[in-house]
């Protein structure tokens, strides 16, 4: 099968666990290396005991050169004298203010599991449509929405002088008809966390992967259009409930239409969540309702056709992503939540690595100098 320039597997620190597992009909692989538990991370407190957090990527097909998809732009950078290409959605933002308005449908995903409990994304719609994933809401790149937000404050040299005006947005949501599913026993399981008391979804990566490519053809989504697929509380294992979770992903899918050009699909599958389910680093929100959304999020703008090879990074805090070249924005940053306040409601995305961090530059264009959007980390990223 076709690919995009390069295995997008290679992200992850189970490199080959995850490719066995999306090649293979049986989950069944010998040495497996992702975590089985948080004790991975050493520095995660509490929470119920059922896995890493971990954010995947999913292409297919090959690369077009003029896609008929949303809005891009790309340029590139070099280190070492290499060359690394990349491509992001919106405008540049060195050409001066330009306003990208991004077309965004919500797909709610419910799942009744064999003991007869129901975990419903409807019921987390409206709180993620009143979120500042959708709305405005203050952030030190301007008061606007939190992906928008994030462009701004990576590319921060050019829009404090250049593109005061520049803006990457998600249309007003279309909210689409929830899909509903039953799931057998061996596909999934439901079941209370230990700690946090909440419902908690498992449900095999594999089978949830094969819903969502069936949705993106028979909904008909625009190439120009993000579709949210949205879950409650409900997380995908890899090979076994043992090795868990996956909170989300983004991804892209090449196919032809009508006129036989070229189109790109691109998507993003999230979990909305309730609080202690995972751990927290001490001193931070645990991940709870759109942290999985965010991280998505921006990393769709960022690298819409999962295609931006960086440098290889690797950071102590994220073992599950062993050494990665990709550039993905919320990866190295997993847990590191923030609070937002939205009219008295709080909502906690997580932080999100800019352009700099990645390219290894000695200076950040960013905002304040930084590499991160809280400044988690102090300079760019370590090697591997
Ligand atoms: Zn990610």
């Amino acid at each position: 099968m076709a690919r995009w320039r390069r295995s997008y597997w290679t992200q992850l620190g189970m490199t080959a666990s995850l490719a066995a597992l999306l090649a293979l009909p049986l989950v069944s692989v010998a040495g497996a290396a992702a975590p089985t538990t948080t004790t991975s991370q050493g520095a995660i407190v509490g929470g119920d005991g059922i896995g890493t957090p971990m954010f995947t990527t999913v292409a297919s097909g090959s690369a077009p050169d003029n896609p008929v998809t949303l809005p891009h732009w790309s340029s590139s950078f070099t280190y070492q004298g290499t060359t690394y290409p990349f491509t992001m959605v919106g405008s540049a933002p060195a050409l001066g203010s330009a306003t990208t308005t991004i077309p965004t449908v919500i797909v709610p995903l419910s799942f009744t599991f064999s003991n007869g409990v129901t975990l419903d994304g409807t019921s987390q719609v409206a709180p993620t449509v009143a979120s500042p994933i959708f709305q405005n809401a203050s952030f030190s790149s301007g008061t606007t929405q939190f992906g928008d937000a994030m462009q701004r404050a990576e590319f921060w040299n050019y829009v404090s002088t250049v593109s005061p005006g520049y803006h990457v947005l998600l249309g007003a949501p279309t909210v689409l008809a929830t899909q509903s599913y039953s799931v057998p026993s061996n596909l999934g399981v439901e079941f209370t966390g230990s700690v946090s008391g909440a419902p908690i979804g498992l449900l095999s990566y594999q089978g949830f992967n094969q819903k969502v490519g069936n949705l993106l053809v028979s909904l008909h989504i625009s190439p120009g259009t993000i579709p949210i697929f949205l879950t409650f509380d409900t997380f995908l294992y890899l090979q076994s409930v043992s090795v868990c979770c996956v909170l989300g992903y983004h991804g892209a899918t090449t196919s032809l239409n009508g006129q036989g050009m070229q189109q790109v699909n691109t998507y993003l599958y999230a979990a909305y969540s309730e609080p202690g389910i995972f751990g927290a680093l001490p001193g931070y929100p645990s991940i709870q309702d759109i942290s999985a959304l965010s991280h998505e999020v921006a990393e769709l703008m960022n690298d819409p056709f999962v295609g931006n090879v960086v440098p290889a990074w690797s950071v102590p805090a994220e073992p599950q992503y062993g050494c990665s070249n990709l550039l993905e924005v919320g990866d190295p940053l997993v847990d590191y939540d923030y609070t937002v306040n939205m009219h008295g409601v709080k909502y906690h995305p997580q932080d999100i690595a800019f352009a700099p961090w990645f390219e290894k530059s000695p200076t950040s264009f960013s905002i304040n100098g930084q590499y991160t959007y809280l400044g988690t980390y102090p300079t760019y990223a370590p090697g591997c």
